[in-house]
């Protein structure tokens, strides 16, 4: 655990590099960390005030590096509080009839979309990154709302069939929420993987107990509080903060079920654990995305594309690309044209929409991303654009940064770099680069550039990949939330939208009903002939095509 402290105020400096948003006033601060339990006798949980005693991590405004808030760290206790509290609520929840529930959804999607400005300060300040993605960020819940207000009546309606004996049994498949669902948040898209992922969970029924990343606490904390005022009950939808080796254990002993969105090596822990309690997890993790740019694709909008696919939220997105693969023909000319780009991005601390590029989240996170570039110069690699901080902008900034030459045996070659970072590759056969973009553990998106839609989308389809853009990087398949978002391989297990995203937060009672008793031989009936009858019924189903 890192930058503990146990005062609970600090008081917050004046001198500042860059004007936070006049919305993050101390009070709105105040408002929101007190919604986090912070002793273990759990007397804070009406949210009024906060106790003295108790853990803080400092969360800081990532342009400045000054504290803005002392961060109370959750303990065991208060996790387990946290889970009582949240299954009385919904024990009610669970009753109002689905029409009802989502009414709160309907007004939620208003005041989400009346507050978009007010979200992205608070994303902005706890993140670092650019307004333009920050502003992007806070439409993914309401976009995920609108689509379940839509389709859950018709996911979680009771599925009736007729059973083994027609017209005498039926069998009806019953959507039941799983009780509490643990969700656990990475600091990437705070707001949208913190809210999104929960209010699924919600509308299928269920309670939250929510774990944001200590140094994005704020947005989730700040969602919770607009769906509570969209007439979400209190106590349903519940945050414990805390590092998560500490928080992790006791919030997935507790949970019915996990959503996960993090790291490979973090998913494989919260796996083995949900594992050994027998309870379902969906585990959204890393990726080492790569974009085929074919023959004949228009090389403006491919560099266009890469532009964003490896520098939109500074490269810390999990469906981002660190690898490009471009036939021989055309390398040169996509590699001056996103190289010039590169150099030219406006990158700055700003709370307006003109930066390309923000900050990473963190100095630790600059140093990590750093030491992928240090470690594959010094095995061979050119930088052609970026490759250094900036510390001149802001503690964790980052250049735009494009090398050549990278192989998998550097760091930036195999593992997820997650910063603005990527490799140019030249390929001499579609076969060769199909292969190239397989070589790898990861298979969370890949995007492939053709004006031949028809070539590009075979291209797609032989790529081991949960989602594939063609001519374009990551939005158009992110953003149907009708159709399933996840990983395959190393990069996840289950996903987000499209129907399952909704049932997965759902068990299904099989309700049976016999209407007189006509299976099994009758009393005294000679067995041969009961079996004879049965398989010759068996054979009349078939042919009658009745099952
Ligand atoms: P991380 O795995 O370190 O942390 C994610 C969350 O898990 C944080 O809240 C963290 O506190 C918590 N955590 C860490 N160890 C834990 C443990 N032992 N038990 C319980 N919780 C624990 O990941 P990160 O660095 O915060 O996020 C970046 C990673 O997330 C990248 O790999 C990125 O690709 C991935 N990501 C994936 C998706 C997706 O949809 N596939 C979306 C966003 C981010």
């Amino acid at each position: 655990m890192s930058a503990h402290t146990t005062a609970h105020t600090t008081a917050r400096t004046t001198a500042r590099a860059t004007q936070r948003p006049a919305s993050v006033t101390d009070a709105l601060l105040d408002q929101l960390v007190a919604r986090v339990p912070s002793t273990s006798g759990g007397t804070l949980r009406d949210g009024s005030s906060l106790a003295s005693s108790g853990t803080t991590w400092k969360l800081t405004e990532v342009y400045t590096g000054e504290v803005l808030v002392e961060l109370p760290q959750s303990t065991p206790a208060d996790i387990e509080q946290a889970f009582v509290d949240a299954r009385a609520a919904q024990a009610e929840w669970s009753q109002w009839p689905l029409a009802k529930r989502l009414k709160v959804f309907n007004r939620a999607h208003a005041i989400f979309v009346d507050n978009a400005q007010k979200t992205a300060d608070l994303i902005q300040v706890e993140s670092g990154k650019n307004r333009r993605m920050a502003i992007e960020e806070t439409c993914d819940p309401p976009m995920v709302m609108s689509h379940y207000i839509k389709h859950a009546p018709r996911l979680l309606k009771p599925h009736k069939v007729g059973g083994p004996v027609p017209f005498l049994t039926t069998s009806t498949a019953i959507r039941q929420p799983k009780g509490v669902v643990g969700v656990i948040a990475p600091w990437n898209f705070p707001f949208a993987t913190g809210i999104s992922d929960a209010v699924t969970a919600l509308i299928a029924g269920n309670g939250v107990v929510l774990k944001p990343d200590n140094k994005t606490a704020l947005s989730p904390l700040w969602g919770i509080q607009m769906l509570e005022e969209a007439g979400l009950p209190k106590g349903l939808f519940q945050v414990v903060c805390g590092e998560g080796p500490d928080v992790g254990p006791t919030l997935i002993d507790n949970a019915n079920y996990v959503m996960f969105t993090g790291s490979t090596a973090t998913g494989r822990v919260i796996g083995e654990r949900a594992g050994r309690n027998l309870i379902g997890a969906c585990l959204e993790l890393g990726g080492k995305n790569p974009m085929i740019v074919l023959d004949d694709a228009d090389i403006d909008e491919a560099v266009q594309g890469a532009v964003f696919g490896v520098f939109g939220n500074t490269g810390q997105i999990c469906m981002h690309i660190e690898r490009v693969y471009l036939p021989e023909s055309r390398y040169a000319e996509f590699r001056d044209k996103f190289v010039a780009r590169a150099e030219g991005l406006d990158v700055r601390a700003s709370y307006d929409f003109g930066p390309e590029m923000g900050s990473l989240v963190s100095p630790d996170h600059r140093d990590r991303v750093q030491h992928h570039v240090d470690d594959a110069v010094a095995k061979g690699a050119t930088v052609l654009a970026g490759g250094k901080p900036r510390p001149d902008l802001g503690p964790a900034f980052f250049e735009p940064t494009i090398l050549e030459g990278v192989t998998t045996d550097m760091l930036a070659g195999a593992t997820e770099t997650f910063g603005p970072v990527v490799a140019l590759h030249r390929y001499h056969t579609v076969d060769e680069a199909v292969a190239l973009a397989n070589d790898t553990d990861y298979g969370l998106n890949a995007s492939v550039w053709g004006t031949d839609l028809e070539a590009a989308e075979g291209v797609a389809r032989r790529i081991h990949s949960g989602n594939v853009n063609v001519n374009d990087i990551l939005a158009t398949a992110f953003a149907s939330k009708g159709t399933p978002s996840g990983g395959v391989k190393q990069s996840g297990v289950g996903a987000r939208h499209g129907d399952q995203g909704l049932t997965k937060y759902t068990d299904v009672q099989n309700l049976a009903v016999l209407k007189k008793q006509v299976m099994g031989a009758r009393p005294g009936q000679n067995y041969d002939d009961y079996v004879k009858g049965m398989l010759q019924g068996l054979k009349m189903m078939r042919k009658a095509r009745i099952r």
